[in-house]
């Protein structure tokens, strides 16, 4: 990573404000895997801040060794310590190549906090060995189950299977600037993962679980060197139960500025809703829904811009068959069908005529590893995470080996 941006902090400030960020640090066997967590990246998200808190403070007190190095980080300190989602501008949309990796500075409370995670990360990056793990924590406005996002790369989408709980696949043809996002453009590896409801007690309870089981799947401890492990693992299978399955977006009701938007009370996530049922109102016009759907992170706070969104389960055979696809690179064929061609410049990314494929499906697209990003007209850019992923760092971790493997056998 480089560091063009421009410091807005002076230095002795940084520092002061750096040390704050650091949750924890432990560090230990060089040739082992390096976890990095963020809490409160959201400031009014408590739980994973106070989750991570108390795992380092187990692994302090527990003289625990890892074999790796495992980092806690806070996101908006300033926001966290106000109870806001954030100051100026949402920290978790920012997160931009360009502006990142080489341009001018940006202003603002959180152009501060970005530049100095951004650093931050910059210096682990630079000081350990991969296989790297990004593991953001996070909690919604709404009533939830634990599960966890992923962008659609094959080493987040294995990783993710470790753990008893859903996982919603492709959120990156929604949201504009995610950190994961980012870290996954550079090729590692990114999971969030979403605790519950921000307040609640169980959120924090739950959030520590899940980065007890991530330090564990990773390689950092063995099972039996964490207390508890097996209620850890108990816990997230209970909570989650009946829902354990991938699932992926099909719509985000999204609110511009100004937009008047309120969510009936009661919804939670991974609800199912009936058809007729009232949702919410919107710019004054109540909004139905006109067949079954299951509801997603029904917003029920001030700040953001995603009112709430519909998933649905994706097969298991389509995964299998997704996943075979991607290993045998069938992708590698598509320049050579009419309408597709290359991004001059960026081989992770395909410029695609929509008149020309009309034949091929989005299904057909994402199960090759593709995301539509920017369409104008039709006109559409596609970008593969495969061809970003550094798969050969993670080409070792028990996790990653086997194709096919299911929930149930990766997760013991
Ligand atoms: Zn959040």
């Amino acid at each position: 990573m480089t560091y063009s941006m421009k410091d807005t902090l002076s230095e002795t400030l940084a520092a002061t404000v750096q040390e704050k960020r650091v949750i924890g640090k432990l560090l230990g066997r060089e040739d082992g895997p390096t976890l990095v967590f963020f809490g409160g990246i959201h400031g009014n998200e408590p739980a994973g801040v106070k989750a991570l808190q108390r795992v380092f403070e187990k692994m302090n007190q527990g003289g625990h060794q890892p074999a790796g190095n495992v980092y806690g980080l806070v996101g908006n300190l300033q926001a966290l310590e106000q109870g806001k989602r954030f100051i100026a501008s949402d920290l978790n949309r920012m997160w931009h190549s360009p502006p990142l990796d080489g341009a001018p500075a940006m202003d603002g409370a959180e152009a501060a906090e970005m530049q100095a995670l951004h650093r931050y990360i910059g210096k682990v990056l630079d000081t350990h060995r991969p296989p790297f793990y990004f593991i953001d924590l996070h909690t919604t406005s709404s009533r939830t189950l634990p599960f966890i996002t992923i962008n659609d790369a094959l080493i987040n989408r294995k990783f993710a299977q470790c753990f008893p709980v859903p996982v919603i696949l492709g959120i990156e043809e929604y949201l504009n600037g995610p950190l994961l996002s980012y870290m996954n453009e550079k090729g590692y590896l990114g999971i969030g993962f979403e605790s519950g409801q921000h307040e609640e007690e169980a959120a924090v309870t739950l959030a520590e679980s899940f980065i007890w089981m991530a330090l564990v799947r990773a390689g950092a401890f063995n099972r039996g060197d964490v207390p508890g492990y097996d209620e850890h693992f108990r816990q997230l299978r209970q909570a989650a139960e009946g829902y354990h399955r991938f699932y992926e977006i099909t719509y985000r009701h999204f609110l511009e500025p100004g937009d008047s938007f309120s969510m009936f009370p009661g919804f939670q996530s991974f609800q199912k809703v009936s058809p007729g049922t009232q949702l919410a109102t919107y710019n004054g016009k109540p909004i139905r829904l006109d067949r079954e759907e299951t509801l997603f992170m029904p917003l029920y706070q001030k700040q953001g811009e995603d009112g709430y969104f519909l998933i649905r389960s994706i097969p298991a055979f389509l995964l299998a068959l997704s996943e075979l696809l991607r290993r045998v690179k069938l992708e590698g064929l598509l320049p050579l069908l009419p309408g597709i061609s290359r991004l001059p410049g960026n081989p992770g990314k395909l410029l695609v005529n929509l008149r020309w494929t009309p034949f091929l499906s989005k299904q057909f697209f994402h199960l090759l590893g593709y995301r539509h990003r920017y369409l104008e007209g039709k006109i559409a850019i596609l970008n593969n995470r495969e061809r970003t992923a550094r798969k050969h760092e993670y080409q070792d971790c028990s996790w990653y080996r086997g194709i096919f493997r299911n929930f149930r056998k990766a997760c013991p």
